[in-house]
């Protein structure tokens, strides 16, 4: 319907969102590209929030949904079991890690965080150490939004109305190597930022900690903070060493996003849990998991199973979804486009980085990437929050046809950021264009 008017006119009367203006409304999208009802086109440089990993319209799944919904849409878990759940399931243990082989849905990403969190606290339970309730987190972090996940995040925004929040979770700098906390520089610094962990632990006493929950790539918060190499040896060594559970929450991460299916693989991490959702069913569904080992399930079931749980988690439309979409990224080779064309896309962005003085560093692993925005490349000092500066070239962005992923500069202490994460299904020439659309937003947002 060209011609339409861009906003629903009543649409703050009924809904609650934050709109910041005037929103297009959707009327169509195909590959990497979306339009709005006025007919105006839009390359998807962020896959949503880096939801959208096998690209909008995929024929395959909308296939799966209508098998399905002739099926069944939904039938309680209680009552039914389903076999979109059991073949899920087996999909995913089939191509995880050999010890991660039990798997619990939910329908989102803080729910995983928060299943997650749960799980590793009724392990300690029916353990006979319930004292072991606490949980490290990493700042900057993003974790979900529920009150759980929201605890172990670290963005003063979405926080502050919620103090306190659950129990006092420590914290320790993430490996922000631009503008570390510590003032030092990799490889000198040894990775004091690892250690910290061990150091938080003993401060807190190792019996009171259930686990470290981390993001193997930051995301939202952190925008595509790659770690150090060493960085994943070091803290797997310390989890082991004192008992302590490692959470990995690749929500943003996970299904091809980073170049490999999961982003523990990069490392050879041996995570206790994994969280899952976003890529797993790419936006076509909402859709969400845990994966798990033998050891934890064994001990949470041993008293009357897990004591958690979600009506819509595991249901059959979510879980056929979730199949297909997952056959699309093995059998399409979704991972290893994701290396190829991020490593095009990270070249690009460096170039637009020597261009653009505004660009502090370029970072990221596969197709998530991102630029921090510095007020000055030198001191590296961050723009101020108020001026919002990423969400003005986010922006100039929109008006000329690309979407990108903004976050403001987090308590004025880290630069504004913005991904750059479009669906793994990019080609060569599809990211020349991202990287041009992209070069005048920035040129503008300079101006
Ligand atoms: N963890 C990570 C790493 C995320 O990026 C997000 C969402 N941005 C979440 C958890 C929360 O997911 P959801 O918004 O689906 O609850």
């Amino acid at each position: 319907h060209p011609g339409e008017l861009a906003a629903y006119p009543d649409q703050e009367k009924y809904l609650f969102y934050q709109t910041k203006k005037e929103q297009p409304i959707i009327a169509g999208a195909e590959g990497i590209y979306m339009w709005d009802t006025r007919g105006k086109q839009y390359l998807d440089g962020c896959s949503g929030a880096v939801v959208n990993n096998i690209g909008h319209g995929n024929r395959r799944v909308i296939a799966a949904v209508e098998r399905q919904s002739r099926q069944t849409f939904f039938a309680y878990r209680t009552q039914f079991e389903n076999r979109p759940s059991q073949e899920l399931a087996r999909q995913l243990v089939e191509h995880s890690a050999p010890h991660l082989n039990r798997v619990f849905f939910v329908s989102g990403g803080s729910e995983a965080v928060e299943s997650a969190m749960k799980v590793c606290r009724q392990y300690f339970f029916n353990l006979g150490e319930g004292s072991r309730y606490k949980f490290v987190s990493r700042v900057p972090a993003y974790h979900g939004s529920t009150l759980g996940a929201l605890s172990l995040t670290s963005y003063a925004p979405l926080e502050v109305a919620f103090k306190p929040l659950v129990r006092d979770n420590p914290k320790i700098p993430a490996p922000t190597c631009y503008r570390c906390v510590y003032h030092k520089q990799y490889p000198d610094c040894e990775l004091e930022c690892a250690w910290a962990l061990e150091k938080t632990v003993l401060e807190q006493g190792p019996d009171n900690i259930a686990a470290f929950v981390v993001e193997p790539v930051g995301g939202a918060s952190t925008g595509a903070l790659v770690p150090p190499d060493e960085y994943f040896g070091i803290i797997q060594h310390i989890c082991r060493k004192y008992g302590i559970f490692l959470v990995l929450d690749e929500v943003m991460t996970g299904f091809g996003r980073t170049g490999k299916l999961f982003a523990y693989e990069h490392w050879g991490v041996q995570a206790d849990v994994v969280a899952l959702s976003k890529g797993i069913a790419s936006g076509y569904y909402p859709l969400g998991a845990i994966l798990t080992t033998d050891e934890i399930v064994d001990v949470v079931v041993r008293r009357g199973g897990f004591a958690h749980g979600h009506t819509y988690a595991g249901n059959p439309m979510a879980c056929a979804v979730g199949q297909e979409v997952l056959r699309v990224i093995m059998e399409d080779k979704l991972p290893e486009n994701a290396d190829r064309m991020g490593k095009i896309l990270l070249k690009g962005l460096n170039r637009l980085g020597r261009k653009h003085r505004f660009i502090g560093e370029v970072r990221g692993l596969g197709l998530l990437t991102a630029l921090e925005l510095v007020r000055d490349p030198q001191t590296r000092e961050p723009f101020p929050p108020e001026w919002n500066a990423a969400m003005l070239l986010t922006d100039n962005a929109f008006a000329d046809g690309l979407l990108i992923y903004p976050r403001r500069s987090i308590n004025g202490l880290y630069g504004d950021h913005v991904l750059v994460a479009p669906p793994l299904i990019v080609r060569e020439a599809q990211i020349a264009e991202l990287l041009e659309k992209l070069d005048k937003a920035l040129t503008r947002t300079a101006d």
